[in-house]
Formats: structure tokens, C-alpha cells, sequence
């Protein structure tokens, strides 16, 4: 049996979250308590590494829209799904996870498929 090379290759993934207003942790006192709980009982840098999350690069959050984007380096996106289940988001977020590029690799791919 072929065994494939595994190769460290990290990539850039955008976390999308939407939640109701009834489920909001800013109004909602079990939904806070649990977020809360999770946050200050949880070291998140030191666990990223169980989920292959190399880092964080942006938590941001739109409370009047109650949705969340949060943008990660990281190796497998099934990883960072079990992340969201391990973590509290995913019990009150509807959510996805985007591969992502950078402006600069938009440009660089434009370019070369059009030869410019
Ligand atoms: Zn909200």
C-alpha cells in the first residue's frame, strides 16, 4: 500500500458563525455562562495545537449582525470543525469554515491566468 508523504502545510481558513438574538451570550445568561466558563477555565493558545490550529489571526465579532468571523492559520479544516465542537461555538453558531487567500495571492493568480 502507497503510504503518502505527510507534509506540515498550512493554510488559511475563515471561521463564519451566525447566531440567533435569542441565543446572543450578550443577552442570554446560560449561553454567556457557558462562553465565560469555557474562556476563563481554557488556555486557547495552549490547545490549538491538539487541532493542528497553527495560530489566530483575528476573532471578530458583529453583535448587531450576532455573527462572528474568526480567521486561522491552520492544517485540516476537519480539525478546526472538531475545534468548533470542543469549544462552546458551535452549540448556540450556525457555522462554516472558507478556505481563504490573500489580496496579494488574488493578484499573483490573476496574472498568471490571463498572462498579464
Ligand atoms: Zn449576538
Amino acid at each position: 500500500m502507497p503510504t503518502r508523504k505527510k507534509n506540515k502545510q498550512i493554510k488559511l481558513y475563515g471561521i463564519y458563525g451566525v447566531h440567533t438574538p435569542e441565543s446572543c451570550p450578550v443577552t442570554n445568561t446560560e449561553v454567556a455562562a457557558r462562553l465565560v466558563e469555557w474562556f476563563e477555565n481554557t488556555d486557547v493558545d495552549s490547545i490549538l495545537g491538539k487541532y493542528k490550529i497553527d495560530r489566530i489571526l483575528g476573532q471578530f465579532h458583529s453583535p448587531l449582525e450576532h455573527s462572528l468571523l474568526w480567521v486561522m492559520e491552520a492544517e485540516d479544516p476537519h480539525l478546526i470543525q472538531k475545534f468548533c465542537f470542543d469549544s462552546p461555538l458551535a452549540s448556540f453558531h450556525t457555522m462554516k469554515i472558507v478556505p481563504m487567500t490573500t489580496f496579494a495571492q488574488v493578484i499573483q493568480s490573476a496574472k498568471k491566468n490571463h498572462s498579464l
